[in-house]
């Protein structure tokens, strides 16, 4: 019998297109022998619309983007989840949501699921909430004694009463350089690098446009390092990776538009910085109760200092993205990944029943 695969992708999110590029990319990897593939669509608008089957390989991503097929508010998803195609109504058998940022890895889709009681790839509600928050990832990796960066946080009514406080203690407690973030967002949106109070009068504007609370943290000069983790109660890291940004820092453009930042695997670092990440990622992963996948990434400084900056628990899933490529160069190719992180999402949901 084929495993009934739901992949849901696209999304409305700054990764929308990035997400389309995943799903053709896991498609045509997929054992077609072994799996049945329903393509769930989200447009850019939010609206969820289930495709044709796609049993033979789709050719582009233009063939990905359903614009005539009937559209489905999420509310009404539940039958879309639950039916292979019109015909039958027996359930998919795994979800696969090839989603990043808000509404996608945040834990909003995978309550959903959870309500549906459908097995799904990756993280929970609550590990993708919190991997999502990174205020909330912070503190649990504090709690956890996990080595990290110093912040502060605020939210945007607190900013507003008191621009000048809050720009005090962050010269107070992090001084210059500073970087300002939403606390909720993915892909460097947002991010400000800041050097002087003008510069953090700016960001703080600028990040609250995406979000009513802020993380201002501590600036490092740090090689960046990012270890692929994989599994649930007994997860196993890969080889670690570098990725070096052509620009200033590793912002959205140069993540997805320049596509010349480089990514170095394995990545030219001792045996116990790596063993130290390697021992941080697994403690990040189980702070956070992660399950299925997650990227966790690292500061590295000149005397070998490792701070952890974060975990995404849907990290970048082309085949050119550093997860999978970590994989990779640890001996797991791109369709066993898949197969893997299908079958830990089954065995998650069989240990739930
Ligand atoms: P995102 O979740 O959007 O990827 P990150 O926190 O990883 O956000 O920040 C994006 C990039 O900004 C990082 O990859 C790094 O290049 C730079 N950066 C972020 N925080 C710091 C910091 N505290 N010190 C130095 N560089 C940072
Ligand atoms: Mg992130
Ligand atoms: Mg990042």
């Amino acid at each position: 019998m084929k495993t009934k695969l739901g992949l849901l992708y696209g999304g409305k999110s700054a990764e929308h297109k990035v997400s389309l590029q995943t799903a053709l990319a896991v498609i045509r990897a997929l054992d077609l022998e072994k799996f049945e593939i329903h393509p769930i669509y989200i447009n850019v608008e939010g609206q969820w619309i289930k495709g044709p089957q796609l049993l033979e390989p789709v050719e582009n991503v233009q063939a990905l983007e359903f614009t005539n097929a009937p559209q489905l508010s999420p509310l009404s998803l539940a039958p879309a989840l639950f039916q292979g195609d019109q015909q039958e109504s027996s359930p998919l058998d795994v979800i696969f949501p090839l989603l990043h940022g808000p509404n996608g890895e945040d834990g909003t889709v995978q309550g959903l699921l959870e309500l549906l009681n459908l097995p799904y790839v990756g993280n929970g509600v609550l590990a993708s909430a919190a991997g999502m928050d990174k205020v909330a990832m912070k503190n649990i990796f504090a709690q956890a004694g996990l080595t990290q960066v110093n912040y502060v946080s605020f939210i945007k009514s607190e900013w507003a009463k008191a621009k000048d406080a809050a720009y005090t203690r962050v010269e107070e407690q992090l001084g210059y350089p500073c970087f300002v973030k939403p606390a909720n967002l993915g892909s460097s949106v947002g991010i400000s690098k800041c050097t002087n109070r003008t510069e953090l009068d700016a960001a703080f504007a600028e990040a609250f446009q995406f979000d009513r609370k802020v993380i201002i943290e501590e600036g490092v000069v740090a090689r960046e390092v990012e270890i692929a983790v994989l599994g649930n109660d007994e997860p196993e890291c890969s080889v670690a990776g570098e990725i070096v940004p052509k620009k200033d820092f590793y912002d959205y453009k140069a993540k997805y538009e320049d596509g010349d930042t480089a990514l170095i695997i394995p990545a030219d670092i001792s045996e116990e910085e790596y063993t130290e990440m390697k021992e941080m990622a697994v403690r990040a992963f189980k702070a956070l109760d992660c399950s299925g996948l997650v990227r966790a990434d690292f500061f590295l400084t000149k005397d070998g200092k490792a701070f952890i900056n974060e975990v995404n628990t849907m990290p970048g899933f082309t085949p050119f993205s550093m997860f999978p490529l970590l994989w990779k160069h640890s001996g797991l190719e791109y369709p066993q990944l898949i197969e893997r992180l299908v079958q830990l999402a089954q065995e998650r949901h069989a240990e739930k029943q």
